[in-house]
């Protein structure tokens, strides 16, 4: 179970601060000092470490609160948290958070594959999809229902009925459903069919679609803005964490430079960087990151040698049919053969996918 913190809304001056209790801090002395943050009128969010417990303290500053805490029996320090992120910051939970749901598996050790088209386009397509990539070990099906497309002249998705392909898809095969979410208005819809709700690059800064993914209680896949920095991304991830859901999984789909030889720019640094500032899953998106089938294997096998916690790949049973993406998508012999690449980059680093 992943542990969050309670909201926060309309704070004058934010005090965040951990309160490190010592080694061998009683269970007695760590619920004091979690009544005493609480009497200060501070949220507290307790988590207990392997060496030693940490209580997150965040509210609104007064002067005497910090060294009201610091006197606390069994306390050994009170250090402020640094990063703007609060809730998703390694400085209040050390330990990896995994993501688990049905059929997937993300963090922690786990390497979760999501694969499946951009777009449900046909029951003979999802389903074709869907039993090639479960038996080549994918961990869950992708597939776009609600489509954010550049020009409105394009495909939009196929709505509810795309999503009720996707929940036969799931009955067949036992596969998770990653599907994205674009408005606040669909997402009870949407997550009445998905088991993972996606949040596209487009949308990473709808603030209130975040905090509606944040209420729905399903696991969400947040994928970074084309032009978001990374503490960006990350202020975005504590939308959705303080609503309460702990579930968050952070996408590098690349992001937009001057280079024009791919569909964007694959910043695969950002997966160990975020894994230093940040205990939520990183998932990388070679598909969109790159635009280019013939450069997707060898970006998936990048990604997890960066230490990726899962991937998310485009594939299509035809791509030269596909209605939206194909000149990115794999055909089921080459989401194999990725496959097969990805799992010896994964041995070479003692992981297993
Ligand atoms: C997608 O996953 O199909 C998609 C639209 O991705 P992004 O939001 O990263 O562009
Ligand atoms: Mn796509």
């Amino acid at each position: 179970m992943n542990a969050i913190l309670p909201k926060y809304s309309g704070l004058r001056e934010l005090f965040s601060m951990i309160v490190v209790m010592e080694r061998g801090a009683t269970p007695d002395q760590i619920q004091h000092m979690v009544q005493r943050v609480e009497s200060l009128g501070l949220k507290s969010h307790v988590i207990h470490g392997t060496e030693r417990t940490v209580i997150a303290a965040i509210g609104e500053k007064r002067s005497e609160t910090k060294e009201a805490l610091a006197s606390g029996p069994g306390v050994e320090d009170v250090v402020p948290i640094l990063a703007p992120y609060k809730v998703a910051s390694r400085e209040v939970k050390k330990e990896p958070t995994q993501v688990v749901v049905g059929s997937l598996k993300v963090g922690a050790g786990a390497v979760g594959i999501i694969a499946g088209p951009c777009s449900v386009e046909s029951e003979e397509q999802i389903l074709k999809t869907a039993h090639a990539v479960k038996n080549a070990g994918a961990t869950a099906l992708r597939g776009g229902a609600f489509k954010p497309r550049t020009s409105p002249y394009s495909f939009q998705g196929m709505k509810e009925d795309g999503l009720k392909l996707l929940a036969l898809a799931r009955e067949q095969t036992g596969l998770a459903i990653v599907t994205e979410v674009m408005s606040t208005e669909d997402v009870e819809l949407v997550a009445r069919y998905a088991d993972v709700l996606q949040v596209g690059a487009r949308n990473m800064q709808n603030y209130r679609l975040l905090e509606a993914v944040g209420q729905a209680r399903k696991p969400v896949l947040l994928k970074r803005g084309p032009s978001a920095t990374m503490d960006e991304l990350l202020l975005a991830a504590e939308y959705i964490l303080n609503e309460g859901n702990p579930d968050v999984m952070l996408c590098e789909r690349g992001i937009r430079t001057f280079e024009a030889h791919t569909r964007f720019t694959l910043p695969l640094a950002s997966v160990p960087y975020l894994h230093h500032k940040t205990h939520l899953p990183i998932v990388v998106d070679p598909s969109h990151g790159t635009g280019h089938t013939y450069l997707v294997p060898d970006m998936a096998a990048a990604s997890i040698a960066a230490g990726a916690d899962g991937l998310i790949l485009e594939v299509h049973p035809d791509p030269e049919q596909a209605m939206s993406d194909g000149y990115q998508s794999l055909n089921l012999p080459q989401f194999v053969e990725t496959m097969a690449k990805c799992r010896a980059v994964a041995a070479a680093l003692g992981r297993t996918i």
